[in-house]
């Protein structure tokens, strides 16, 4: 069966929140190292993630606060609106961006 590819990486240019692809404006950009997407070896995708994360106000609050895993849920809901992602996916989709989130977590520059 050919897997359906989801973009839930950030995409030069973009002018969305990488978290949540909302439609909100990004308010911020959180600097970040790279990483590598994890579970690329499914092929679901096979990308570095690259630089500055866009951020809304309401998954910057999040962040700031550490509420990690509201911020994941948040991601999660916006993305299968958007996706459609069925309930056979869901499971998957939702660890994807938890593991995404934990590394981004590792990953983002502090400011000073
Ligand atoms: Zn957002």
């Amino acid at each position: 069966m050919a897997r359906q590819v989801f973009a839930i990486q950030p995409l030069p240019g973009r002018e969305m929140c990488d978290f949540c692809c909302g439609a909100s404006p990004t308010a911020r950009l959180y600097a970040c190292r790279n990483f590598i997407i994890p579970r690329t070896k499914h092929a679901v995708f096979q990308h570095e993630s690259i630089g500055a994360w866009a951020v809304c106000d309401r998954c910057a609050v999040l962040i700031e606060a550490g509420h990690w895993s509201q911020l994941t849920d948040r991601a999660f809901r916006r993305f299968c609106k958007k996706h459609g992602v069925s309930r056979y996916e869901e499971f998957e989709v939702r660890e994807q961006l938890r593991e995404i989130h934990q590394l981004f977590k590792e990953h983002m520059i502090k400011e000073a």
